[in-house]
This record gives C-alpha cells, structure tokens and sequence, in this order.
C-alpha cells in the first residue's frame, strides 16, 4: 500500500534538512547535529555521499573528522540522497549548495534553484527553507515570488553564512553575529533560534539587505587586503616596513588590524567570486562600483609582481631554476583549492621555464589535476631539495616549523622568497640566507 505522501506531515524544528554537504553544508549539518538537533545531509555527488557513508570527510577542516564520527554514530546525522527521506519532518531545509561564477562574472544559482524547488516540493505543513548559499541581492525576494505550489508555500528566509574555512566548527559554534532576512518575521526568528550560541548578536532584516550584508562583508575585506598590498608596495619604495605599518593603522579601533596582511592577495571560493559578482550587480543597476574593480585589479597584479620578486632574487630570471613552492591550499587550514594564488603563481613559474616542485600539507590532491606536469611532494625536505629559491605561497605552520638549517642543507642556495611574509627574515639570514618578502626589506645573510 502507498504511504501517505510525506510534505503532508508535521514537523518540528528539531529536525532539520541540510542540502548539499560541501564546505558549508557539511559544516552547518554537523555543527548542528552536535548541538542536538536531528539533521539530514542530502547531498548529490556519488563520490562525496560515498565517503560520507563511511563516515569520512570528503573535504579538510580541522576537528571535522572526529565530530562527523561523533554525531554519525550517535545517530544525529543521517546521509541522505532523497529530498522527500530529508525533508521528512523537517521543520527546517537549508540550502548550502555552490553559487560559483559565471564566465561573465556573475552568481550561476543554477544549483540554488534546484535545491529551493526541491526542498519548497517536499517540506511539510508548517517548514521554512533558508539560503545559505551566497546569492546577489535581490534573489531571495525573487524566488520567493516565482515559486508554485499554492497554499501552504513555506515561507523563505535568507541567512548569509559567514564561516572561515579552517575554523568554520569554531565559527558555527562562536558565531560573531547572524543575520536573518526575510517578510515572514516569524519563520525568521526560528532561523534565528536555531544558529543563535546564546547571545550571538542578531540583525534580523528583509532578504535584500541580508543578501548584500554578505556581499559588503566579504568585499570590505578584499578591499582591505588589496589596500594593504598597494601600500605594501609604497613601502617597498620607501623603505618603510609594511608590518610596522600596518602594525600602526590596526591599533586604530575604528580600522582593525584584521586583514592587514600584505602578501599574495586573496584567493578561495568567496572573495573573488563575490567581489565580482556585487560588482556586476553594481554595473546591471547603473553606477560602476569602481573601488570594487580596482580591489580586483591590485589582487591579480600582487600575483604577476611576486613572480617578478622571485625572478629577480634569482638574479633577473626563473628559467632553468629549479624552485620550490611550500603550500597550495589558498590558505592554512583547509585543502581548498579554488582561486588559490598557488594556481597562478607555479602557472607564471613553470610558462617562464622554471622547472617547479611544490608540497602543502593537505591540499595536494586536489591540487594535482589543476598543476598537470608539476612535481607534487608530499614532504617538504624532498620539495627544496636541489632548489634554487624556496617560496612561500601559503602560511602553513608546518613551514615555519621546518628546520630550516636542513632546508639549507638540502636547497642548492640558500634562497626563499616569502609571500605571505609568515617567515623569520633576521633567523634566517642568521642561518645563512636571503630573505625576500612583500613590503618588507629584504635581509641577507649575516
Ligand atoms: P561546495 O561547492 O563545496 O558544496 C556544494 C555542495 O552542494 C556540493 O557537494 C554539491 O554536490 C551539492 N549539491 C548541489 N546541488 C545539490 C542538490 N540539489 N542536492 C544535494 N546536494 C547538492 O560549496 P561551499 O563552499 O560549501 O559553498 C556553498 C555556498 O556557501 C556558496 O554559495 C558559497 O558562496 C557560500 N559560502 C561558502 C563559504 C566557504 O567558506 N566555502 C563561506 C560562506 C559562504
């Protein structure tokens, strides 16, 4: 016999439905299913819901593993393939699939709007599905009023997430702020009720303006980094110290000393995605957001000026060289690929004849298929050996944590040529080498 169809059920927000199980929808789901709540992780990728079902991780975030196996055999997390198995119950769905660009720029919400019909289908009497993926401003309201079912529609809601990769479990359960967008206030606060950590502070607005809190936040900070990497580069002119610099404007309250780091740009699956989408919106509604485009402009240029750094420590050019590159994440902490400067640095190195090596601790399969032909190592000391210049790409702690007077030993010269400026120049040029950084003078050896 038939079962009764299942979005005709009751449900409780104690039970929820996440979709998509990448960054943050894995996170999300086992963030909550450690608070206590009922979760389903719907996910469509036959590799990762493989991996998922043996309880691993298919992506790298610290405390990941041991929390997924946690709430897996507590059975607070269930793996699911179906929408109508997820939904279930659910007095919640969320939405955590991609939005990656377009060529042109834009946000693609192809997955977006799948998931939304799906979970819009199969939700029960009385659900609220919430986007968590990053959508331009606009888009929730848009959604909203496009969607067919009728009565009953559950109402949509809006709550951008700011998670970091490399922390995100820290961040889900420490958030520093929500904020909940929508025209249903009521279906907002039991968004707001469930990823509230007692006292998180909580903006609830209408679905627009949450939309472009996101877009502001992550494009704020692109213009912070890249304002940093042009003054970086009037110290180099100057001889002034880009960290004493950025030492002195942080300590003012009113700017921060959060990414003030000079070094090789941003990179990930946000920022660069992000800052051209609100650009492109800015340019579809009239006036250009041309702080935005400059932001874009200093950040691809930090790349092409670094690999010039390391051809001139070399004595003017990398061919023949043989260079090591120490990290390809786009940053510590994850084995996340996308937009990593690392792509477009070894690109650069190896176009110009470098023959390169390269090691990270985590992010070397993924990186393989995107470096065809460059020597992946899973060992630093085996990646500098026979090197004519060492290069920091990413900050990993590992790589500060080397014995650097063996990395000496091995390398044919004593050479590193750091972009993240993670590095100890004075040490190292007491061990013997030169030290080559970004706003920074370079040190040679004593
Ligand atoms: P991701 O590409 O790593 O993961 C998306 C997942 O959704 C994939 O595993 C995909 O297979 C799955 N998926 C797509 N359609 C599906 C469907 N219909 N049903 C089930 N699963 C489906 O993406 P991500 O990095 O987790 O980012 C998700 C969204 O969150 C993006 O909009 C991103 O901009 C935003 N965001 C990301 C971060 C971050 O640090 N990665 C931080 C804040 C916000």
């Amino acid at each position: 016999m038939p079962s009764a169809p299942l979005a005709l059920s009751t449900c409780s927000d104690q039970t929820v439905c996440v979709i998509g199980a990448g960054y943050v929808g894995l996170t999300t789901a086992v963030g909550l299913a450690e608070d206590g709540r009922q979760v389903r992780l719907l996910e469509i990728d036959e590799a990762r819901l493989q991996l998922l079902r043996e309880g691993r991780a298919p992506i790298h975030e610290p405390g990941l593993d041991e929390v997924l196996t946690r709430v897996l055999r507590a059975g607070h997390l269930e793996v699911v393939q179906d929408i109508t198995e997820g939904m279930a119950g659910a007095g919640i769905a969320i939405t955590a699939v991609g939005t990656p660009p377009t060529v042109d720029g834009e946000a693609d919400l192809r997955q977006v709007e799948r998931a939304l019909a799906q979970a819009t289908e199969a939700a029960g009497e009385g659900a609220v599905v919430v986007i968590k993926s990053t959508v331009p401003p606009g888009t929730t309201a848009r959604l909203a009023a496009g969607r067919r079912r009728g009565h009953g529609t559950p109402p949509l809601v809006m709550c951008p997430e700011f998670l970091r990769e490399g922390t995100a479990l820290e961040d889900l359960r420490r958030p520093a702020r929500l904020v909940v967008g929508g025209d249903d206030r009521q279906a907002c606060a039991r968004v707001a009720e469930l990823f509230s950590r007692g006292g998180t502070p909580t903006h609830i607005t209408d679905s627009t303006s949450a939309e472009l809190v996101k877009y502001g936040s992550n494009s704020f900070l692109a213009l912070k980094i890249s304002f940093i990497n042009e003054l970086a580069q009037l110290c180099e002119a100057t001889g002034a110290d880009i960290e004493s610099v950025a030492d002195g404007i942080g300590a003012d309250p009113r700017i921060g000393r959060g990414f003030l780091n000079a070094g090789l740009g941003y990179g990930g699956s946000c920022f660069p995605k992000d800052v051209r989408a609100l650009e492109n919106v800015a340019a579809y509604h009239g006036p250009s957001f041309w702080m935005l485009q400059a932001a874009i402009d200093v950040n691809a240029q930090q790349r092409r000026r670094f690999v010039g750094k390391v051809a001139s420590a070399l004595g003017g050019a990398v061919e023949d060289s043989r260079i090591a590159v120490l990290g390809l994440a786009f940053k510590p902490g994850t084995d996340d690929m996308r937009q990593a400067a690392s792509i477009d640095i070894i690109r650069y190195l190896a176009d110009l004849g470098a023959v390169v090596t390269a090691t990270d601790p985590v992010a070397i399969e993924r990186a393989t298929p995107l470096l065809p032909g460059i020597a992946m190592l899973a060992d630093p000391y085996a990646c500098v050996t026979g090197a004519d210049a060492v290069v920091i790409v990413t900050e990993w702690a590992e790589f500060r944590g080397l014995d650097w007077d063996r990395v000496g030993r091995l390398a044919s010269r004593r050479l590193v040529v750091d972009g993240r400026n993670c590095l100890d120049g004075r040490e190292l040029a007491r061990l013997g080498y030169t030290y080559v950084s970004v706003g920074r003078r370079s040190q040679t050896p004593d």
